[in-house]
């Protein structure tokens, strides 16, 4: 940009800033439209049962932070994100921070491209606040605002209680955030032996030491009925 540009932008940026050029909001204060107000629903991200599981045996294992990234694939015909792989980027974690190794990183993606991936997927960046809450931070979105140099990108955090959060965040060719729904395709959920029996135990033994009369104690007309 040449000076007398450059100049003349900050010239106009001043102007803006003026008070007799305040701006005033008419009509909709602004939200995003959704369901059949808009040209299509709110995406959301969909993970496979396995790549959930191996998210959250991530997020449950580890006490500090850690980094995440994800080949994300955007399926234009049913507008969601689909996860498709998640991999582990160079980066030095703490228990309050996890950063990426800036040397290591150029070299990482060499590798992943060397293995045959579409590095131009890597649309997620997930982090891990460890033992505390999960939410997106002023220094989570601040890295959200200023890191990325792509047209748009997923980011997620969650924590070691498995709680997540994800946001959409489209830089061009307009800037928007959008809070997103995580989906999890078919979940698989696997009980242990141990888990199996107490649960059955608990369902078979729900009558045991209820006479009839007493049971019915708690129902008026068929319904149920708190004890006053
Ligand atoms: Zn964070």
């Amino acid at each position: 940009m040449t000076n007398r540009i450059a100049d003349m932008c900050r010239r106009l940026m001043l102007d803006l800033r003026r008070p007799d050029k305040e701006i005033v909001p008419i009509g909709y204060s602004g939200s995003l439209l959704s369901h059949e107000q808009a040209v299509a629903d709110i995406p959301f991200l969909l993970f496979t049962d396995a790549l959930y599981r191996e998210l959250q045996f991530y997020l449950q294992e580890s006490d500090g932070e850690f980094q995440l990234m994800g080949l994300v694939h955007y399926d234009e015909e049913d507008n969601r994100f689909v996860v498709e792989e998640l991999l582990h980027p160079p980066h030095i974690a703490g228990v309050a921070n996890a950063d990426l190794d800036q040397d290591l990183f150029p070299l990482w993606l060499d590798q992943l491209e060397k293995e045959g991936k579409d590095i131009r997927l890597l649309r997620l960046q997930a982090h891990s606040h460890g033992l505390i809450d999960a939410y997106f931070s002023s220094v989570d979105i601040r890295t959200i605002r200023e890191a990325y140099a792509c047209d748009w990108m997923i980011s997620m955090v969650g924590n070691k209680k498995g709680f997540v959060l994800a946001r959409l965040d489209v830089f061009r060719p307009v800037a928007l955030s959008i809070s997103l729904s995580i989906v999890v395709e078919s979940p698989q959920f696997v009980f242990s032996p141990k888990e199996q029996s107490c649960w059955r135990n608990k369902r078979e033994s729900r009558m045991k030491g209820l006479p009839r009369a007493e049971a019915e104690k708690g129902e008026v007309n068929g319904k149920f009925s708190a004890p006053a």
